[in-house]
């Protein structure tokens, strides 16, 4: 199908946000691997969840849904059908350099880059606790709880300018 179908997708997709971090889209988060329109013009899309079992997932999919079908609606594509698979296997370095500004400008340190080559990442030991604060870039910073509000996240505490914040933990 027009590449151009597939970009308006892509475009909408860009509009549906994570539900617990209301700026950062599904687009820069890298749970969407793969948008196809096939020849019924139905916008097929995938994604894959950031973790099993992760509550948002139901959220991102029905918000997905509703806004590729406004394309529907304006005959962009005929339909939408949204599939949840673990074919490809997220981690966190598939978060953008955008969807790290993001989570940066937001007061969260974003999780830092992993090693090695997809299928045998490994995280440094060392960036566990070497975390630089997202308020104001210091590294003397503690972890206070590795279970942030959500699975997702770890609680840290900056020595320098007292102030609480959280990572996107590194998800290999
Ligand atoms: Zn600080």
């Amino acid at each position: 199908m027009e590449h151009s179908t597939e970009r308006a997708v892509w475009q909408a997709l860009e509009q549906v946000f994570d539900p617990e971090i209301p700026k950062l889209s599904i687009v820069d988060l890298g749970v969407i691997t793969n948008v196809r329109v096939d020849a019924d013009r139905v916008a097929h899309i995938t994604m894959t969840p950031t973790f099993s079992g992760c509550p948002a997932l139901h959220v991102m999919k029905d918000d997905i849904t509703h806004k590729v079908g406004e394309l529907a609606q304006q005959g962009v594509v005929s339909g939408v059908q949204v599939e949840v698979s673990f074919e490809v296997a997220w981690n966190s370095n598939r978060i953008t350099d955008k969807g790290r500004e993001i989570l940066h400008t937001m007061g969260f340190a974003p999780p830092p880059r992993l090693e090695g080559e997809e299928g045998k990442f490994y995280v440094p030991l060392e960036v566990l606790s070497d975390v630089a604060c997202p308020h104001c870039g210091s590294r003397n910073t503690t972890l206070q709880t590795p279970f942030g509000p959500t699975l997702c996240r770890a609680i840290h505490y900056c020595n320098s300018c007292h102030q609480a914040f959280e990572q996107f933990k590194p998800l290999a």
